[in-house]
């Protein structure tokens, strides 16, 4: 009994100083209520539009909030660590049960067992009960984002449901902030394959609207981030100075699918253009600037920060991510009047942050020829169109070749069902996967997999390979069925 005393205790004290919960400063937890704006963000399995339906934002109205995310001075860390050691015999235990093995806790006991408390007890999860676990390697990874109490109290409140009425070309499922995870029907039967990987997309969204506690507008003055209710007490002068920052859906979808091949899947099935924008700037920024950039509460400022430091003014920037967007998400974000091609944003980016020399880079050119490949109304726009020429894939044919060159010598037979072998970052590591099949060695039936390549691009030749077949991913996933 003492030690729970001792344990709330520190809970209570801790609670304020949680790295990137920063609206517990200025309001108490019985009184939070975060939600600035109603969104609604969702996948699609087919092509790399998003037909979403539900792009209606409804303005709540705001609680109070302080000071910019970079004011705090505490160290959550050691704190966390405590509780950590505290929890870890527990948290094994669990994880035992769970199918989770000492990787995927990544040293974060502690909110495991919140983690595991809070889905146990949350009355809406039906038959994903069990999936759930499955995103808690992310939330491990990303342990310094989370807002312990509003989070956990988010997931005992999620709800994940089949819809009916989710109907569009291609739309499979849709995240509701802040609790609501809709999927269509037919992910019960005829596209059953790709449910693991629909569902994780949407449950990244739920990570990234809601681990911080929160995801808002916000505005940049003077290289800090605001959320609208900060502005209040803006003065005229700052208020004409501060910058309202674009929603990067390039962001938001790419990650939630980036994220998705990283943690699950091992290969890209929609944004697969925005899926390799993230993929370049994980590779100039880095692994860690990645993860904070989508995570983080104020992610669209971040965004734009990388882009006014490379140099763009705010007018530039208003124009890469107009056509950003509007190749994420063509029927809701409207394309600028002057597009610019992908390829130059990059390169820009990568002369600014990496030097001169990106045609020597294999690695970024390998990106470049992925992103827009067949399309090349959109890279002859490009300042540098006639290199890309030399780079790009520019028929099926080409493409076709060189996917059958990577995977023909690999016994099990592998018939890829889309044509790309997407490039993208797994532990650092460059990888092309793709959904396929293969040919089982004991039936010698033909089954449905998925293969993920590891990839060296300076000699442009796979170094090994993985293949995980679908209905044994079925069966870790959905142990209870669907
Ligand atoms: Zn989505």
């Amino acid at each position: 009994m003492k030690k729970r005393v001792a344990l709330f205790l520190s809970i209570l004290i801790s609670a304020s100083f949680i790295a990137g919960c920063k609206k517990k400063e200025a309001s108490d937890t019985s009184s939070f209520s975060p939600k600035i704006s109603s969104k609604s963000v969702e996948t699609t399995s087919e092509s790399s539009t998003d037909p979403s339906s539900g792009t209606s934002e409804t303005e709540d109205t705001a609680d109070s909030s302080s000071s910019d995310i970079t004011s705090s001075t505490s160290d959550p860390g050691s704190d966390r660590s405590a509780k950590n050691a505290e929890y870890k015999t527990e948290a094994q235990k669990l994880a035992g049960q769970h199918g989770l093995t000492e990787e995927d806790l990544s040293g974060e006991y502690y909110y495991f067992v919140k983690f595991s408390e809070a889905i146990e007890s949350n009355p809406n999860l039906g038959k994903f009960r069990e999936f759930m676990y499955l995103i808690y390697p992310v939330v491990a990874d990303m342990a310094d984002y989370v807002c312990e109490d509003t989070f956990m109290t988010d997931l005992q409140k999620l709800s994940i449901t089949y819809d009916s009425e989710l109907t569009g070309p291609g739309a499979a499922g849709r995240y509701v902030e802040p609790h609501n995870v809709y999927l269509q029907e037919s992910l019960r039967d005829k596209e059953i394959d790709t449910l693991p990987k629909v569902l994780f997309h949407e449950l990244m969204h739920f990570l990234d609207y809601r681990l911080t506690g929160e995801k808002d507008l916000v505005y940049i003055l003077d290289g800090k981030h605001y959320h609208p209710v900060d502005t209040n007490n803006f003065s005229p002068d700052e208020l004409n100075r501060m910058i309202l920052c674009e929603e990067s859906w390039v962001l938001t979808e790419g990650g939630a699918e980036y994220f998705t091949a990283k943690y699950l899947s091992g290969d890209v099935e929609a944004y697969w253009d925005s899926v390799s924008f993230l993929v370049a700037i994980e590779y100039l920024m880095g692994e860690d600037y990645l993860n904070d950039l989508f995570f983080s509460w104020d992610s669209d400022a971040k965004l734009e920060e990388l882009f006014l430091d490379a140099g763009y003014t705010e007018e530039q920037y208003k124009n890469a991510i107009a056509t950003l967007n509007n190749e994420t998400r063509p029927l809701y974000s409207e394309a600028p009047e002057n597009p610019v091609s992908f390829d130059d944003i990059l390169i820009d980016l990568y002369t600014h942050y990496k030097g001169e020399n990106w045609k020597e880079d294999k690695n970024f050119l390998m990106i470049l020829r992925d992103i827009q490949s067949f399309a090349p109304d959109r890279w002859d726009r490009s300042k540098h169109a006639d290199f890309l020429h030399t780079i790009k894939i520019k028929s099926f044919n080409e493409l076709q070749a060189y996917s059958q060159e990577l995977l023909s010598d690999i016994p099990e037979n592998i018939t890829l069902s889309r044509l790309t072998l997407t490039l993208f970052l797994r532990d650092g590591q460059f990888v092309r996967g793709a959904i396929a099949t293969m040919t089982d060695p004991n039936s010698g039936k033909t089954v449905p997999c998925i293969i993920t390549l590891s990839m060296d691009n300076e000699a442009n030749v796979k170094t090994g390979y993985e293949i995980q077949r679908i209905d044994e991913i079925m069966q870790k996933c959905f142990p209870d069925g669907v």
